[in-house]
């Protein structure tokens, strides 16, 4: 995506208004998850989307002490246990 350069500002809260634009092109809807990173001075926010800890999959996932996982790699790892 092409730098915006929108400026706005933080309330006494910490919070800030991400522009409808923006988050029309990125589909963000109420109760979006963003990942938050630093770089620098930069602060990098991206749309947060729970991935297999294992493989990466973005199907089927179950949560277990905040990871997700698949249940492709839950069943390999069940098998394996036997
Ligand atoms: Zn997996």
């Amino acid at each position: 995506m092409k730098a915006a350069g929108y400026l706005v500002r933080v309330d006494n809260l910490g919070r800030i208004v991400i522009p409808v634009r923006i988050r029309r092109a990125l589909d963000l809807h109420n109760d979006s998850c963003l990942e938050l990173f630093t770089e620098e001075d930069r602060i990098i926010m991206r749309r947060y989307q729970a991935v297999c800890a294992f493989c990466g999959s973005e199907e089927s996932l179950t949560e277990y002490k905040e990871k997700h996982i698949c249940a492709h790699c839950l069943e390999a790892i069940n098998k394996s246990r036997v």
